[in-house]
């Protein structure tokens, strides 16, 4: 009686959740989703189904009874069952199988199962010829059912299982390499292959996100489930969880998940998840969900490689800036200096001037040739003064790029002539000879012809200022290039040191002598001339070994016919 009663029960289940539910969930005329309390339709479908089953089986008690055939029967639908196992066991531990596979492997399985098992059942209660088992299909002796391509030795049972799996496990394993996994089965197949692999924090959490109130579901269960059970259900599950379901919002997947279970148990996994995804508007996350998840994903990685490239911008031009910050530091300080160094050189020059001007306005009755020589000093240190203040306002608007040049195509042997001439009352004054080696004919250039004579004069009278020697003496030469001319004056002065060779062409750089204290001049020819020679595209530069003289040598570009010329 026990045995009935179990057996009863579990079927009239099975009965009720997998075959009535289902079918009463799809047939939208009965329109179960408006219908209130389930409950007594469920409890009333379940009585029906033991009443039924009872029935039934005492039915086949009485007409069939023990018959032989039972064992045969059940063991035909045991090799059946069987063919499930390689894609169930599969589906558990082999991440590559495929639904393709495992859809190839049941049916041809089953077919084998159907051919080799149940077909010659059939014929040998007469419902086909006999002569099927005998000769085989169409009198194919390889065809024989129960001994197919010839295999013998085995009862039927093996016989059957040993192709029925063949087939199978072989369809399913070769379907699955060839086919391709999509990716709602690349999911699952990770979520059952490696769910003892993943910590037990993200147990049953799903692909699930919607929303769904606690009391959507909590009217959903009810509806099946008796109230007070529910009830206490969902009590154990809050105090589990230790959460307060009144007081939540949105259900989360895991709340979810736990009134899917409780249903299945009063209607079956499958209707469970259709009625709870009736309330549940999100529902299980759908492949192109999940699509754009990982599109989502791959944006942020997308932004943050942006971010990334934009900080080390950001680091390149923070160190350009810090470079021009220090070179601006650096200008400021050189500007500084350059005001010192000015105010110095205009002190000393104002300070003859005012102290003899005292020295004649507190001696009105000074000696005349006394007085005639203050006076000189002052004239002469006014004169310096003016050419200071001149050469400072020249240098200074050059640099600034303010200067009004007067660029032409010049001769440039005019321009030298005139240097000459300018330069020659300074070097007979001082007894020194002066050679001059320039070409019959000189090619035009490009400058400005007041600059360039500028240039020559400045540096004849510093040769001319600078020359010790015993028999001093400057030679001018002047060559041409292949495209700028060259002019060199050289003098056996007492030279330049290597290391301020390159310093004396910056503002009020002097290379002071030990004996005299304070050279004559400003300081400012050399980087003047410099300023010119570059404006006009050439280069000034000097070669000297002390104690053999210096030679300041310039270059000036051709005028462009006068290259063209060339040509
Ligand atoms: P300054 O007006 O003082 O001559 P420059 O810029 O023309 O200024 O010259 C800078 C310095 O270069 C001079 O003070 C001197 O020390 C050096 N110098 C220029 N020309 C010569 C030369 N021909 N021989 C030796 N030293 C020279």
């Amino acid at each position: 009686t026990g045995m009935v009663i179990v057996a009863t029960i579990a079927l009239s289940t099975m009965v009720c959740n997998d075959l009535v539910m289902p079918v009463l969930l799809r047939w939208t005329w009965f329109r179960l989703n408006e219908r209130g309390d389930l409950t007594g339709l469920l409890l009333s479908i379940r009585r029906g189904a033991i009443i039924g089953t009872l029935l039934l089986s005492y039915i086949y008690f009485r007409y069939i009874g023990e018959s032989y055939a039972l064992v045969t029967i059940g063991l035909i639908s045991f090799a059946a069952a069987a063919q499930f196992a390689p894609a169930i066991i599969g589906g558990l531990v082999w991440k590559g199988a495929t639904r393709k596979g495992a859809l190839a492997g049941l049916a041809l399985g089953f077919a084998m199962w159907l051919y080799t098992l149940l077909l010659p059942s059939f014929a040998l209660s007469g419902w086909l010829p006999a002569s099927f088992v005998d000769e085989g299909l169409f009198g194919l002796a390889l065809l024989k059912p129960y001994e197919l391509f010839g295999l013998t030795g085995f009862d039927t049972l093996s016989h059957a299982l040993f192709w029925s799996m063949l087939a199978n496990i072989g369809g399913y394993v070769a379907v699955s390499l060839s086919s391709r996994q999509s990716a709602i089965e690349r999911i699952q197949a990770a979520l059952f292959v490696d769910v003892l692999k993943r910590d037990g924090e993200r147990e049953g959490a799903r692909f699930w996100h919607g929303t769904a109130t606690f009391e959507d579901l909590y009217n959903l269960v009810i509806r099946f489930v008796g109230r007070a059970q529910v009830d206490r259900a969902y009590a154990a599950y809050a105090r589990h969880r230790n959460i307060n379901l009144k007081k939540l919002r949105d259900a989360d997947a895991d709340l979810v998940g736990f009134t899917e279970r409780l249903l299945a148990g009063a209607i079956g996994a499958a209707s469970a998840r259709v009625m709870v995804s009736s309330v549940t508007k999100g529902e299980i996350v759908s492949i192109d969900e999940v699509m754009e998840i990982l599109d989502e994903a791959s944006h942020v990685i997308e932004h943050s490689q942006q971010l990334e490239q934009k900080s080390r911008e950001l680091q390149a031009a923070t160190t350009q800036l810090r470079a021009a910050n220090e070179r601006l530091k650096e200008l400021d300080r050189l500007k500084d200096d350059f005001i010192a160094t000015v105010s110095h050189e205009l002190r000393t020059p104002l300070t003859s001037v005012r102290s003899f001007g005292e020295i004649l306005y507190d001696h009105p009755d000074l000696d005349p040739t006394e007085r005639q020589e203050y006076l000189q000093i002052i004239i002469k240190e006014s004169e310096r003064l003016t050419r200071l203040i001149g050469e400072l306002l020249d240098l200074a608007k050059m640099e600034a790029g303010r200067m009004d040049w007067n660029l032409d195509d010049i001769d440039p042997r005019s321009a030298i002539d005139e240097a000459m001439a300018i330069t020659r009352g300074l070097v007979k004054e001082r007894d020194i000879a002066l050679n001059i080696d320039l070409p019959e004919k000189l090619r035009p250039v490009h400058a400005d012809r007041d600059r360039l004579i500028q240039v020559i004069v400045n540096l004849i009278s510093n040769a001319v200022k600078f020359t010790e020697a015993d028999e001093p003496r400057i030679d001018v030469v002047v060559e041409e290039g292949p495209r700028a001319l060259t002019v060199t004056v050289a003098d056996n002065g007492p030279g330049i040191a290597p290391e301020a060779q390159e310093q004396i062409f910056e503002k009020f750089q002097q290379v002071r002598d030990s004996l005299t204290d304070k050279p004559q001049g400003t300081g400012l020819g050399l980087p003047i001339c410099r300023q010119i020679v570059n404006y006009f595209g050439g280069r000034i530069w000097v070669e000297s070994v002390p104690g053999k003289g210096s030679r300041f040598r310039f270059t000036v570009p051709y005028a462009e016919s006068a290259v063209a010329a060339a040509q």
